[in-house]
């Protein structure tokens, strides 16, 4: 059931694009005392800073930065989508996660991706009402500034109903990435009209503005996380869902939301997974994100070698192959804990992981490795299972989202990733409001047995991993990223350079990115293959995704806070890729 395109004008603001002068200039570094943020947006670190320069804590700032990345980035991120938040609090020395992660309306069976018994094309149900879960980020954001935040949705929505308003300038980065997704944009009206210019792509340097945006965050500063559950948004985004507004002749799947499903929506208050590496504790994203235990997992098997102490390639060798074992079980394992009884405490446990550690062979990548027994390992005599499970390969992921990161001068921290799933996520724009629908239900396995395969209610496994390391009961470092399954990748990697190779932390990240996930290829990125050190692990068998169906491409974009021992504070963003990201400081020291 597609609707006409004639009936989508209804409701619909146009955005007035104008030219602008340049983009403000971003600092991927910053060190100082007071709060700090690091998020791929100038507008969203501006956001933060503003809040926490009226006084508001890192909770509130974290749902200004998040609002303003809805704007400026709303390719990767949305009040459309889902995500998780590691939140600590400084006065209680206690770390607690949000999970705002999408949930399967209803309707949902195993069979919703099928179709004669055949997997439906992934690209198709992307783009697709049936791809769309009920959205989690609202419902996250008023859990996180009523527990835990200080001000409320007025005070912190202001700043991005401010950008969304005025309007940004659009950069090369928002300008290329609509251009790559101008087919899938193109197939909704709504989205063209916002993102599209006779159906090309918004040029860089263009002031972009978002009044229906502006008007959506305006309702939920007037009338709480409601505004978005109840009424009259409600309605317009299960109607998107279901009657998708698909530009005329263009045959879209439609979803089967209801307003039930919106308004029973919950977010989750989850226990971090904790775990210890070096000295550091690693506190973590629990299931159904997959990345906290999957980065726990391979940082286990890490810990049993020096890596400091040996040739660099030797140390990245291995680095690749507690990944691929890591991966192995998650693959395997993983999935919404309120469905599935998932091996956590044996994936977690040192022994398992000395155990795995004995299949890697020093000289040698493995290409492919089959999930362990970690069930021997839970001591829970309440998980009495162990599944045979099927050898599964990676399923398709896109690599998409963003993360950021916020403390504030008391010692309060956000490390928060969130998301609409693929670039642009289903593409559908909520007529009226402005903001896209995620995808996030392609996030399940589209067939079984599975752990992860759809159900109604249920969460799809995720990869996210905002974490925040501690170091003598303080804290040390935030670390995060976007980019599907190599966000588990981007976040062990960065610890390993950071932690084993003692690279300070500007250096961790702009690191050459490598991301094996038991896969017979290692994704990386472009210029890597034929470098010296792509010479020096190809020794050891590695090889690189590197054909025409997997290019190499930038793998993540991540953000870090560095707490260091005099007390100062630096924040950390990309500095190369993604356009650069912004960090800065209360105070900047000179
Ligand atoms: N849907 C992905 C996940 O939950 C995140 C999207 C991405 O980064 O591509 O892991």
């Amino acid at each position: 059931m597609t609707r006409p395109a004639t009936a989508l004008a209804c409701g619909l603001t146009l955005s007035i694009i104008l030219h602008a002068p340049l983009a403000l200039a971003k600092t991927p570094v910053a060190t100082g005392t007071g709060g700090a943020v690091a998020t791929i947006s100038e507008q969203a670190s501006q956001s933060a800073l503003a809040i926490l320069n009226k006084g508001g804590n890192a909770i509130d700032a974290a749902v200004a930065a998040a609002a303003t990345l809805g704007v400026t980035d709303p390719f990767s991120c949305g009040i459309g989508g889902g995500g998780f938040m590691v939140i600590y609090l400084a006065k209680d020395k206690r770390a607690i996660t949000i999970d705002s992660r999408e949930t399967a309306p209803a309707s949902f069976t195993p069979a919703v991706f099928l179709e004669n018994g055949k997997e439906l094309d992934y690209e198709k149900a992307i783009a697709s009402g049936a791809a769309v879960g009920v959205p989690g980020t609202v419902r996250g954001w008023h859990e996180a500034l009523e527990r835990y935040g200080s001000m409320n949705f007025k005070q912190v929505l202001a700043p991005a109903i401010d950008v969304a308003t005025k309007g940004f300038t659009v950069s090369d980065t928002f300008s290329h990435l609509t251009q790559q997704n101008e087919k899938k944009f193109q197939q909704f009206g709504t989205t063209s009209a916002l993102y599209l210019r006779g159906g090309k792509a918004v040029k860089p340097g263009t002031l972009l503005r978002n009044p229906d945006m502006a008007k959506a965050y305006r309702e939920i500063a007037a009338r709480g996380q409601r505004a978005f559950y109840e009424g009259p948004m409600a309605r317009a985004i299960v109607d998107a869902v279901n009657r998708p507004p698909a530009a005329q002749g263009v045959s879209v799947r439609p979803g089967r939301m209801t307003l039930a499903d919106l308004a029973n929506y919950e977010a989750r208050i989850r226990q971090p997974v904790v775990s210890t590496y070096r000295g550091y504790e690693i506190v973590g994203m629990p299931l159904p994100s997959s990345g906290g235990v999957t980065v726990a997992e391979a940082l286990n098997i890490l810990e049993g070698y020096d890596l400091k102490a040996m040739p660099r390639a030797q140390a990245e060798h291995l680095y690749l192959e507690a990944s691929r074992l890591a991966f192995a079980d998650r693959n395997a394992y993983l999935a919404d804990p309120e469905y599935v009884e998932a091996p956590v405490a044996g994936l977690l446990s040192k022994e398992y992981a000395k155990g795995r550690r004995a299949a890697i062979d020093m000289q040698r990548a493995a290409l492919n490795v089959a999930a362990g027994d970690p069930y021997a390992f839970q001591q829970d005599p309440s998980v009495p299972l162990r599944p045979q499970l099927p050898q599964r390969r990676l399923g398709q992921e896109s690599a998409h989202t963003t993360h950021f990161t916020v403390s504030d001068k008391e010692g309060n921290i956000v490390s928060y990733t969130f998301t609409i799933e693929s670039w642009g996520g289903s593409g559908i724009v909520v007529p009226g409001y402005g903001f896209l629908l995620n995808n996030e239900m392609t996030d399940f396995d589209f067939s079984g047995p599975h752990p992860n395969v759809p159900e109604a209610g249920k969460r799809p496994r995720s990869s996210m991993a905002p974490t925040i390391a501690f170091k003598d009961g303080k804290p040390a470092f935030t670390i995060g990223s976007p980019g599907g399954s190599t966000i588990i990748t981007t976040v062990l990697q960065t610890i390993v350079n950071h932690i084993d190779f003692g690279m300070p932390m500007d250096q961790a990240l702009n690191a050459p990115r490598l991301s094996e996930r038991n896969g017979a290829t290692t994704s990386v990125e472009p210029g890597f293959p034929g470098s010296a050190q792509a010479r020096a692990l190809a020794a050891f068998g590695h090889k690189w995704a590197n054909g025409p169906e997997h290019p190499p491409e930038e793998i993540g974009a991540a953000n870090a806070i560095v707490f260091n021992p005099d007390g100062t504070v630096t924040a950390v963003s990309e500095g190369k890729r993604h356009g650069i990201g912004s960090a800065l400081v209360q105070k900047r020291a000179h």
